[in-house]
């Protein structure tokens, strides 16, 4: 307990890909701040990378980090599990953080679970809501449990760092202006033990032509399309509105369209401006993943179908006359 109070500070892993920060962790620096008002505390970052990865600190203090650890060794250019945990543990004993943050990407979920390990801490995976104890100022961790059905609020009262994970798209970035800010450099040990795996190549996955996450307009098609070849009304939609298309996982696990679209709590967490559901009933595991979407549109033939509830707009009828009709439509007005 002794050391518990040796620990301060909220960290944000700050994620790279090809030497560029990813959008999840100016997002998890967004919440960091409101946790850090509630804790009297400070924001800081986490960058790891080779040399080069220093021109994007500026970014991590436009976005609220009060400091950036910045960790750079030739091995940490590209993201592998054994130098990276070695790293980011290291400085973590250094520096002793009270909460540390990490996008649930495929990265943070690999790196998280190893680091949590080494440092005999408590890791809540998935989150959809963080906030602090008014009383016992401790981390408050809250995220679907038993097949969505209930939100546990989880806390790890007795080891540090308390650790978190948290889907891209769950929060939202603000730009924010820093006095003060400032770098800790930082030289980790890699031992050859660590540098067992090589990356030999890398070789983008071309299918994956969709990026829900980024999309500003997204148009969704469920079990009510009724057939996989009707999977093309919705992506006629989508292409007038410039959108993209996602999914329900009733219609990827039936095979009808990739897992890449589909959206919910085993999906993608996404936020659009517009988010067109079309023949999906609302179960609570897909509004996990929409629900805070700037505008809903719903259509569905049963006027008591649960996405309703979380609806802008709601167009009861037959998602096969309705989404043809709105393209049509949507293409008259664009000439
Ligand atoms: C642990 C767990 C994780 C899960 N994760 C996810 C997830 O990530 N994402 C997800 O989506 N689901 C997830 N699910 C599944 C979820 O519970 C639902 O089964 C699924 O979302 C249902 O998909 P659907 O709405 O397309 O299909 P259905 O439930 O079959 O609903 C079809 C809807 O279409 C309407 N409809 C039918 N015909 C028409 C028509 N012609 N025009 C208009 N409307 C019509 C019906 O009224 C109905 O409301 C998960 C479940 C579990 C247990």
């Amino acid at each position: 307990m002794a050391d518990i109070a040796a620990h301060k500070g909220i960290w944000v892993f700050a994620e790279q890909r090809d030497g560029r920060v990813q959008s999840v962790a100016l997002e998890l620096l967004s919440e960091a701040q409101k946790l850090a008002a509630d804790l009297g505390s400070e924001v800081s970052a986490v960058l790891a990378g080779d040399e080069a990865i220093e021109s994007q600190v500026q970014m991590l203090f436009d976005h609220g980090a009060v400091n950036v650890y910045l960790v750079t060794h030739p091995e940490l250019k590209e993201y592998r599990t054994a130098p990276y945990t070695r790293a980011v543990v290291e400085l973590i004993k250094q520096y002793k953080p009270e909460i540390m943050l990490i996008g649930a990407s495929t990265q943070g979920r690999d790196l998280a679970a190893r680091m949590a390990i080494r440092l005999n801490a408590g890791l809540t995976a998935d989150c959809t809501g963080l906030a602090i104890d008014p009383e016992k100022k401790i981390l408050l961790q809250t995220r679907p449990a038993f097949g969505g059905n209930i939100m546990a609020t989880i806390i790890t009262p007795n080891h540090r760092p308390q650790m978190a994970t948290v889907r891209p798209k769950v929060f939202r970035k603000s730009k924010v202006k820093n006095q003060n800010s400032k770098v800790i450099k930082f030289k980790p040990t890699i031992n050859a033990e660590d540098l067992l795996v090589k990356i030999l190549q890398i070789v983008k996955d071309e299918s994956v032509k969709v990026n829900l996450q980024e999309a500003e307009i997204i148009i969704s098609g469920g079990r009510g399309i009724g057939d996989p070849k009707n999977f093309k009304i919705v992506e006629e939609l989508a292409a007038v509105l410039n959108g993209a298309v996602g999914a329900s996982r009733a219609t990827v696990d039936a095979g009808w369209i990739s897992a890449h679209h589909q959206v919910g709590q085993t999906g993608k967490t996404v936020a659009p401006k517009l988010y067109i559901a079309c023949g999906i009933a609302g179960k609570i595991q897909h509004l996990v993943g929409m629900q805070d979407s700037d505008n809903i549109v719903a259509i569905n033939k049963d006027p008591d179908a649960p996405i309703f509830k979380v609806a802008t707009y709601g167009i009861v009828g037959d998602c096969l006359e309705v989404v043809p009709a709105l393209t049509r439509k949507i293409k008259e007005l664009r000439g």
